[in-house]
């Protein structure tokens, strides 16, 4: 059978990515000529950097990174509940790029110029580029944690971000016994939605073995979260009376954190903690605002057929940063719009229309080391629009805890890890 690139591209767009990518594509000079910049280390730069070269490798890529090496939050609440080390989230960046063909390059990007295009590094260097690729990740809304900022975070942990998973994991392991963790979750939308309920499942975990007597308080900016009902069904079998979920309704919005006491106060009432993790509110990583991309919401706002600014053409965003329709922030969606991104991307560097993706996101929470369970998500565009929506949506009926979801957990860490930085 002969393949054009058409065919080729539109297989790749589909679930049939990977199959298409054993195939080999016909070169086109236009790619030779291109250049493409990547910026972000992370599950949506190295996954659309390696995308491209699978589909076009005779197009010249770089992918850009502050740091030679990146930090998990992926498996990070592992760490937290003490049942992996913290070594484990680091991952190299230069050596798996080296054998893929495309170039790694360490600087900070802190703009972009126009006519010619040119991507500008904090060191004066400056590198034109035909499409640039950005998954710079998330940033945290400080000024909306009356009490709390940045330079707090070395005692009060978010450890959703590069580098705290450690440190909250040995406040964790020693706190006084029978003393309690205060985990605040925020308001929609966030990086990896059940991430602080899954937290608190292996914090309790670890108390059930540590510290029995220990509570864990979830204080929520919400009235409802992800996975709520077999979190709730996990929680009554496995940690009854240890973990309590306090919602946005029962005590209304967070006023402000005293740092030094260890206490939220929030509209009806203060609690304190003896050890507390506050998750900020967020919003897109700077770079999205400094290079003028982000809405009012404070997240980039793209076309979800090919994940381009709608601000500034020629400019794609990805992953955590960018608002793709319903879809929400997780390392599988990063993937999953990386790889369509690097289809979108080829697509227009021929000078050819978008080919409509089809986005998947699978997340698995684990309540133990045993036990995990698992949400899905299908998006497509609502026929002759360019919305973006969700088609169907599935998650781990409360009464089904099964072993079997913590193995296929397992089993899909493992992939992630070796598409994206093996
Ligand atoms: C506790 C926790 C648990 C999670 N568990 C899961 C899970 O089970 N499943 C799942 O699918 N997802 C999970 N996630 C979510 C996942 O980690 C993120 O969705 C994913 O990392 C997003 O990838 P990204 O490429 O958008 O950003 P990131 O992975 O954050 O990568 C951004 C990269 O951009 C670089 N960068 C930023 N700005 C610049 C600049 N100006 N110049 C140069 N480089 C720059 C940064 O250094 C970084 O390397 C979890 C998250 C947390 C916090």
């Amino acid at each position: 059978m002969t393949l054009s690139r058409r065919d080729f591209l539109g297989l790749s767009s589909g679930g049939l990515f990977l199959s298409a990518c054993q195939l080999t594509p016909p070169q086109y000079p236009a790619l030779k000529r291109a250049r493409v910049i990547v910026v972000g280390g992370g599950f949506g730069g190295l996954n659309v950097a390696k995308a491209i070269k699978r589909l076009a490798p005779e197009c010249p890529v770089t992918l850009i990174d502050r740091d030679l090496s990146y930090t998990r939050c992926l498996g990070s609440n592992l760490v937290i509940g003490g049942f992996a080390s913290e070594q484990s989230l680091q991952q190299d960046l230069p050596s798996p790029l080296a054998a893929k063909n495309i170039t790694f390059q360490v600087g900070e990007v802190v703009r972009v110029s126009h006519n010619p295009s040119r991507l500008h590094l904090a060191d004066g260097q400056t590198l034109p580029f035909d499409r640039l690729i950005l998954s710079p990740g998330i940033d945290f809304r400080w000024d909306q944690v009356p009490g709390m900022e940045e330079s707090l975070s070395g005692q009060i942990p978010h450890a959703y971000k590069g580098g705290q998973a450690g440190l909250l994991a040995y406040q964790i392991k020693h706190m006084r016994q029978g003393g309690t963790l205060i985990i605040t979750a925020p308001q929609n939308p966030y990086r990896c939605p059940p991430g602080p309920y899954e937290r608190a499942s292996l914090v309790a975990a670890y108390f059930k073995q540590h510290n029995p007597k220990a509570k864990i308080l979830i204080l929520d900016a919400k009235s409802r979260f992800s996975k709520q009902k077999a979190f709730t069904a996990a929680w009554d079998r496995y940690y009854p009376d240890m973990i309590e979920w306090i919602s946005y309704e029962t005590e209304g919005e967070m006023d402000h954190v005293d740092a030094p006491k260890r206490t939220v106060h929030m509209a009806f009432n203060r609690f304190r903690a003896d050890v507390l993790n506050v998750i900020p509110p967020q919003k897109a990583g700077r770079l999205g605002e400094q290079l003028g991309l982000t809405d009012a919401s404070g997240w980039c706002d793209v076309d979800p057929m090919t994940f381009e600014s709608r601000r500034h053409p020629r400019i794609h965003v990805i992953g955590d940063a960018a608002t793709i329709g319903p879809m929400p922030k997780s390392a599988f969606a990063a993937q999953a719009q990386a790889r369509a991104c690097a289809v979108a991307v080829i697509q227009s560097l021929l000078g050819r229309p978008p080919l409509e993706p089809r986005l998947i996101n699978h997340c698995y929470s684990f309540i133990d080391q045993q036990h995990a369970i698992s949400i899905t998500g299908v998006y497509g565009f609502k026929a002759g629009s360019q919305e973006l929506i969700t088609l169907s949506q599935g998650e781990t009926p409360p009464g089904a805890l099964g072993e079997t979801e913590a193995a296929e957990a397992q089993g899909w860490y493992q992939l992630i890890l070796e598409q994206t930085f093996g």
